[in-house]
């Protein structure tokens, strides 16, 4: 018996805007594929290719994206699916994994490959020094698919916990809310001075870097393009002359010292 015609499907980072932040590997699988999917300004960010089909969607129909890219793909040919930033951060590559677990016997034949890119968070922090330089983790502020206290639960561990928190998706229209009462929780657990670090579309034409406190930091200073991240206590603001503060995590933590 013969199998079907398995094709490929890549799912594929394109980094946080800037061209020169696209890995090579990405141009290069990007540049081969038969069909492009992806929400419609990223594939924009794609350099056009004569034959090469593009089909875009919605920003919000990731399940729907991710089905019809595998479902063309399992007709043999060679589909790439766009995401920003790296596609196994809150994007694409989990949309694509839920739909072959549940999906039909034909998505686990298909050649899945997962081209990373560089996350949002990774951008924003090479713009302030190093403020991932201890430990950290990253939260979706988004409550579309999960409830807020699951939110405020983790927020409250993290902060308590010493973590710098990366906080993806920290407001929308529908979402006007999360990150202001975010950023209450965690003056609860955080000194006043803990820099917090708006970051809005890093490495494009508008991007803005904006470094405050939690004490003073202002929730309407993020859109649906800001990573906001929140500093732990062992987070510092060097200042220096004529040239924008670093933020940094040390490596060591006080409690080493202990
Ligand atoms: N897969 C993406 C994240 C998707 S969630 C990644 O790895 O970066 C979308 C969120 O990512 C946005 O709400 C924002 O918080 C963040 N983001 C994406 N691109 C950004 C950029 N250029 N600058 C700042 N934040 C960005």
């Amino acid at each position: 018996m013969s199998a079907a015609p398995a094709g490929r499907l890549a799912v594929v980072g394109i980094g946080p805007g800037a061209a020169d932040l696209v890995t090579p590997q990405a141009s290069a699988v990007l540049a081969e594929a038969e069909a492009l999917y992806g929400y419609g300004p990223y594939l924009d960010r794609v350099p056009a290719r004569d034959g090469q089909r593009r089909v875009p969607s919605d920003n919000r129909e990731e399940r729907a994206r991710a089905e019809a890219a595998l479902a063309e793909a399992t007709a043999g040919r060679s589909v790439a699916l766009v995401s920003g930033g790296d596609p196994g951060v809150f994007a694409m590559a989990a949309a694509v994994c839920e739909a072959v677990e549940a999906g039909p016997e034909a998505f686990r034949a298909v050649d899945l490959v997962v081209v990373p890119g560089v996350t949002a968070m990774l951008a924003v922090a090479a713009r302030l020094g190093a403020p991932l330089g201890h430990d950290f983790c990253a939260i979706n502020l988004s409550d579309n698919l999960k409830p807020w206290s699951l939110v405020e639960a983790r927020l409250d561990a993290a902060a308590t916990a010493g973590f710098v928190i990366a906080l993806y998706n920290p407001v929308s229209k529908a979402r006007p809310w999360q990150l202001g009462a975010a950023l209450e929780r965690l003056r609860a657990h955080l000194p006043a001075a803990t820099p917090v670090v708006f970051g809005r579309a890093v490495s494009r034409a508008d991007e803005r870097i904006e470094v405050s406190t939690i004490a003073a930091a202002d929730p309407a200073r993020a859109d649906m393009a800001t990573l906001v991240l929140v500093g732990s206590a062992e987070t510092r603001l060097v200042e220096r002359p004529g040239l924008p503060p670093l933020v940094y995590t040390p490596r060591f933590s006080r409690e080493a010292a202990r």
